[in-house]
């Protein structure tokens, strides 16, 4: 395979979406020496196949405001690669989303959901709609004339969509809601559902408590414990929540977390009501943290992200390439030990870069954050057989689940000197499982 004359082609075909083609180059340049072992992976041209959609739906979804005026959004649903389960991803709405983020977040979807070890193909989907500051009817309004577009192109054995950023259990609910009205039928055609019509236990926390059994995982393997370490969290939405409870359960102090407005440090950690109140934060609709500061009197950095501040565990849980080569070199500077991407895309390459060559365990995020699509899977499951599980067994088959994804990059991922590089380890397992899948079926 020759990635710069790919990646040259898919520039001069898609100009301008840097973050597909970011997600592109780091997925190829990391299993190049993989694929080139497999003449029939090149041979039956994979790579090209697997880097181009199988289909993207873009529509526009008008509605009306409580104004009584009409608003024109976009809406998206790309549906990359089914070849090991039916189409799986959550929908964006952002007014940041344009089809190069859909398409970079469908990619890595592809490759997160093969580490789950489930049957779920790669989608995502979304819309530049800004549920902030929206009434609960006007988001309602919007959710309900997306699918009246989109609805015909899903379904249980089809395509499943879920959560992603803008997109919570009110959300899915009405989007399910319209759905089931038009298909005339009622099955899990949607995951992270409120738990009276489907929904699983667990689901809201489990971007969260994946990300940290897997960084558990990950400092045990190099011979540290996480009870006693700082952790620096970024976002403050239901993924750092998520985290933030179980960082405390298992023992570590979170000190920050992060809005557009700038971060909060907290020395004595962010802990008990102080977790909870992230919740309404997150409720009040104004998208900042600053009220944190001004309720439990503590410091507040305008304009600045958490990176800056010496911990032993660095979580971007917000958003893509929020973590810089800048960034990176404070943490280094600070003497972190490990950095786990729950955000997906979270670390810029040049960041990295920095943390591979200076050998800082670093867990990508379609390894770390891999719980909550994961979880998605089991709420599937749980739908198929019309029966819920307890908190209990979800968490249990989570936890497993997380261990596997490990051992897979462990597997595919040491490197000669012994250092577990994990996003060749959770790129290459993720595309070995898919391409076996695509050779299998034939040219599709
Ligand atoms: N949006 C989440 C992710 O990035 C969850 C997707 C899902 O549950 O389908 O993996």
């Amino acid at each position: 395979m020759n990635i710069e004359k790919l990646i040259q082609s898919l520039e001069a075909k898609h100009p301008g979406e840097k973050e597909y083609l970011q997600a592109v180059r780091e997925v190829l340049s990391t299993i190049e020496d993989e694929y080139n072992k497999h003449p029939e992976f090149e041979k039956a041209k994979i790579a090209e196949r697997l880097v181009e959609p199988d289909r993207i739906f873009t529509f526009k979804v008008p509605w009306v405001d409580d104004r009584g005026e009409v608003q024109v959004n976009l809406g998206y649903r790309i549906q990359f690669n089914n070849a090991i389960g039916p189409y799986k991803g959550g929908m964006r709405f952002h007014p940041s989303v344009n089809l190069s983020i859909l398409k970079f977040l469908g990619f890595e979807q592809i490759f997160k959901n093969a580490l789950t070890t489930l049957p779920m193909g790669g989608a995502k989907g979304g819309s530049d709609f800004n549920p902030r500051g929206k009434s609960d009817a006007e988001v309602m309004r919007f959710c309900q004339a997306f699918m009246v577009e989109l609805w015909r192109h899903l379904g249980p054995d089809t395509d499943v969509p879920a959560g992603d950023i803008g997109v919570g259990a009110r959300e899915v609910g009405y989007m399910y809601g319209m759905y089931k009205k038009l298909a005339r039928e009622n099955t899990g055609v949607f995951t992270g559902k409120n738990l009276e019509f489907g929904g699983s236990l667990i689901r809201p926390e489990a971007t969260g408590f994946g990300g940290l059994y897997f960084v558990k995982q990950m400092l045990e393997t190099a011979g540290h414990d996480i009870k006693g370490k700082t952790v620096a969290i970024s976002g403050f939405g239901n993924v750092a929540w998520g985290a933030a409870m179980k960082a405390n359960e298992l023992g570590a102090k979170v000190v920050t977390i992060s809005g557009p407005d700038g971060y909060i440090y907290d020395e004595n950690g962010v802990s008990g009501e102080k977790v909870d109140y992230m919740l309404e934060l997150r409720a009040s609709c104004n998208d900042v943290v600053r009220p944190y500061a001004e309720k439990y009197g503590v410091p507040f950095f305008e304009g600045r992200r958490p990176w800056e501040v010496k911990v032993d565990i660095a979580l971007p849980c917000a958003t893509q390439n929020e973590l810089n080569g800048e960034d990176a070199q404070h943490l280094l500077d600070n003497g972190v030990l490990c950095v786990g991407e729950i955000s997906n895309m979270g670390c810029t390459p040049e960041a990295i870069d920095l943390f591979i060559k200076h050998r800082v365990m670093y867990g990508p995020g379609k390894a770390v954050n891999a719980g909550g699509v994961a979880t998605s899977g089991l709420e599937m499951t749980q739908n198929a057989m019309h029966l819920s599980w307890t908190a209990e067994e979800v968490d249990a088959k989570l936890h497993q689940i997380m261990s596997a994804i490990h051992a897979q990059c462990v597997k595919y991922g040491r490197e000669a000197d012994g250092y577990i590089n994990y996003m060749k380890g959770a790129n290459v397992a993720g595309f070995l499982k898919v391409a076996k899948a695509m050779l299998a079926q034939g040219v599709l």
